[in-house]
C-alpha cells in the first residue's frame, strides 16, 4: 500500500512540476499606433467587391473581361504602385508586382492574395442580406463575396503600398505582390508565377499568403482572448477512385454480392481504419505557444502529454475541425452506380478525398487504403488532377515568422500568437520550390461566410488590416 502511495505521489509531483515549469513563450512587443489610412480606402474595397471575379472548376466559364476590368480599376486607384512598381501579367490574369529593394543582393519577400472568388449559388441568393456583388455596407459590415476571401488582403496590401510610396519609402529588400486569378480553381496562375520566378533564379526569404486569421471564438479555453492563427504548414490533397466491376443482371435474382455491396464494404473498412493521430509539426508548435496560456487543467494535460495524450486525442477527435488537425482525413464524396431500378449495376465507383497531414505522403495514403480494404476486386485509381503532397513545416524560429508575429502584436495589442496547421489549400503551396519559409495569415478577425452565406468584414477592422501590412512592409528586415 505504501509503495503504491509513493508511486501516486511521485506521479502527481512530476505532473505538477511539468505544469508549473511550462512557461509562456509569447513574444512581447509594445503596441504601436495604427497608421492613418485614406478615407476612401473602404470605398475602394467596396468597388473591388463589385467585380464578379468568379472562378469555376471549368476555366472556360471564367469571364476574362471582369478580371481585365479589375486590373484597370487597380491601376486607376493605386497610381503610385503602378508607376513605381513593375507589373507583369502571368497566365493572362495573375498579377506580379515587383517593388525593387535598396539592396538587390537580399532575398525578396513575396506577399500574396487572390483576385478570384467562389460562385454564389442561385438557390442561396434569397438568404443573402444584400446583393453578394453589390459591395454595400449594413450595420458596420461590408457584405459581399470575396470581402474576407480574399479581396481584403489584396486591397489592403495595395492601400498600404500606395501610402508607403507617398512617403517615399523603399524597402531594404525587394517585395513581390503576387495576386493569383484562380486560387479557387486549382491555382494554375500562381503555379506559373512560381515557375517564372524559379526560372529567374529567385529564392524568397519568406512568403505570406492567406490561411490563418485572428480568432476570439475558436480556441477552447481561450474564448474571448484574441489569438492569431499563423499557418506554418498546410495539408496535402488527394482523391482516389475505388472501382468495382462485377457482372450485374436482373434485379429479381441478385447474387449474394454485387459490385455495390463490395464497394460499400470497402468504404466501411476504410472508414473503420482511420490514419493515426499525431501532435507533431504545426499542431505541436500550437501547443507550445498556447498551452501555457490555457486554464490550469488544460495546461496540465498539454504539459504532460506523456500521460494525457490519449485523452487529448479523444477531445480533438470529437469535433470534425479538431480531428482534421491531428490526422490525415478520409471523406467519401462521390458515389456512382446504376442506371435503372431493375438492373443490378455491373460497375460501382466511389471517390474518396484525403487531406494529408504533413509527414504523410501520397504513396503512404495509397498503401494505407490498399491494406485497409484488402480486396483485389476493388481497383484503386489515383486522381492526379489536384493531388498535392502536404507542405513542409515552417520554423517558428525563422525570420519571416518573427517579423510576422511582431507586426501582429504591434497592430493588435493583447493578441496571442499560435502557429497552426492550415487545413484547406492555399496558392502559397506553389511557392515551395522557391521558399523554405511560407506563412499563412490574413489580418481579419473571425471572418464570416467564407464560401458560404453573407460573407462580410467589419468596416472598423479594415483600417487595421491596412495598418498591419503597412507595418509589416515598413519594418521589413
Ligand atoms: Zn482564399
Amino acid at each position: 500500500m505504501l509503495f503504491l502511495l509513493a508511486i501516486v505521489l511521485l506521479l502527481v509531483a512530476v505532473v505538477l512540476i511539468k505544469t508549473l515549469t511550462f512557461k509562456s513563450i509569447q513574444p512581447k512587443y509594445a503596441a504601436t499606433k495604427n497608421v492613418e489610412v485614406s478615407e476612401n480606402a473602404i470605398a475602394h474595397l467596396q468597388q473591388g467587391i463589385r467585380f464578379k471575379t468568379v472562378s469555376f472548376s471549368d476555366s472556360a466559364k471564367t469571364d476574362s473581361s471582369v478580371f481585365l476590368a479589375l486590373h484597370r480599376y487597380l491601376a486607376q486607384t493605386y497610381p503610385l504602385v503602378h508607376q513605381k512598381l513593375a507589373l507583369e501579367k502571368v497566365a493572362h490574369y495573375s498579377l506580379v508586382y515587383t517593388w525593387k529593394g535598396k539592396n538587390p543582393t537580399l532575398k525578396p519577400v513575396i506577399l500574396m492574395a487572390h483576385q478570384d472568388v467562389v460562385p454564389v449559388e442561385k438557390a442561396s441568393l434569397l438568404q443573402w442580406k444584400t446583393d453578394p456583388f453589390g459591395g454595400s455596407i449594413q450595420n458596420g459590415k461590408l457584405y459581399g463575396r470575396g470581402t474576407a476571401d480574399d479581396k481584403i488582403s489584396l486591397f489592403s496590401l495595395l492601400e498600404a503600398a500606395e501610402k508607403l510610396l507617398q512617403e517615399n519609402y523603399q524597402p531594404k529588400r525587394s517585395i513581390y505582390f503576387v495576386f493569383g486569378h484562380d486560387e479557387e480553381a486549382g491555382g494554375k496562375g500562381v503555379k506559373a508565377v512560381a515557375a517564372l520566378l524559379k526560372s529567374r533564379g529567385i529564392k524568397a526569404d519568406w512568403v505570406l499568403d492567406e490561411g490563418g486569421e485572428i480568432t476570439k471564438k475558436e480556441i477552447p479555453g481561450l474564448q474571448g482572448k484574441p489569438v492569431a492563427l499563423i499557418g506554418t504548414s498546410e495539408k496535402g490533397y488527394l482523391s482516389i477512385d475505388l472501382k468495382v466491376n462485377i457482372e450485374g443482371g436482373h434485379s429479381s435474382m441478385p447474387k449474394p454480392e454485387t459490385a455495390v455491396d463490395v464497394l460499400i464494404a470497402a468504404i466501411q473498412k476504410l472508414r473503420a481504419k482511420p490514419f493515426p493521430a499525431s501532435f507533431g509539426g504545426s499542431t505541436g508548435d500550437f501547443f507550445k505557444y498556447l498551452g501555457p496560456e490555457m486554464p490550469f487543467t488544460t495546461k496540465m494535460a498539454i504539459a504532460n502529454q506523456w500521460l494525457f495524450k490519449p485523452l487529448l486525442f479523444k477531445i480533438y477527435e470529437k469535433s470534425a475541425g479538431g480531428n482534421a488537425l491531428i490526422r490525415t482525413t478520409i471523406a467519401p464524396t462521390i458515389l456512382q452506380a446504376g442506371v435503372k431500378d431493375n438492373v443490378i449495376p455491373t460497375s460501382a465507383s466511389a471517390t474518396i478525398n484525403f487531406r494529408l497531414l504533413p509527414g504523410t505522403s501520397i504513396n503512404a495514403v495509397s498503401k494505407h487504403v490498399k491494406e485497409a480494404i484488402n480486396d483485389n476486386r476493388v481497383q484503386l485509381i489515383k486522381e492526379n488532377a489536384f493531388a498535392e503532397e502536404a507542405s513542409a513545416v515552417t520554423s517558428t524560429q525563422s525570420s519571416g515568422f518573427k517579423q510576422l508575429e511582431k507586426a501582429v502584436i504591434e497592430n493588435y495589442p493583447g493578441t496571442l500568437i499560435a502557429p497552426y496547421l492550415t487545413v484547406g489549400a492555399t496558392d502559397s503551396r506553389q511557392m515551395a520550390g522557391i521558399a523554405n519559409c511560407i506563412l499563412r495569415f490574413s489580418p481579419v478577425t473571425d471572418l464570416e461566410g467564407m464560401h458560404g452565406l453573407n460573407e462580410n468584414i467589419s468596416v472598423k477592422e479594415y483600417p487595421k488590416a491596412i495598418s498591419f501590412y503597412y507595418r509589416l512592409m515598413k519594418e521589413l528586415k
